[in-house]
């Protein structure tokens, strides 16, 4: 998707904080970061949202759960974190690239706002 911001932040023409990146993951800190900890973790396949996996391409997403446990142990998140993923507008989507917001470093009321 050449007009995707995601897409674009993966090919590294739009510049990004980068966490982590593997063949098909890439994890980079979000611009105006919600909480002491806010990563955006996304496939570098382009999925636009959730309600578009499917039997063939859900083995990234499960993936990505991999990578957000890796990174929740490195960082020692024992207290908890939270991941969010936000699918249309309603939700408050804004970017049609599906991704998983991680959250942590703080405390997170329930339910969803
Ligand atoms: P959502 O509103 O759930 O679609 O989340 C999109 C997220 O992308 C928001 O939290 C934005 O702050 C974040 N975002 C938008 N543009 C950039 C960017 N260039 N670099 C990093 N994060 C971004
Ligand atoms: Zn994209």
């Amino acid at each position: 998707m050449s007009d995707c911001l995601f897409c674009k932040i993966i090919k590294g023409e739009i510049p990004s904080k980068k966490i982590y990146e593997d063949e098909t993951v890439y994890v980079f800190e979000d611009i105006e970061p919600t909480a002491p900890v806010h990563y955006l973790v996304i496939p570098k396949e382009h999925i636009s949202k959730l309600d578009e996996i499917t039997a063939e391409n859900s083995g990234v997403i499960s993936h990505i759960y991999e990578v957000i446990a890796k990174l929740a142990k490195d960082m020692g998140l024992k207290e908890g974190f939270r991941v969010v993923s936000n699918c249309g507008e309603h939700a408050g989507q804004s970017v049609f690239h599906i991704h998983f917001h991680m959250l942590a470093g703080r405390d997170f009321g329930w339910p969803a706002g």
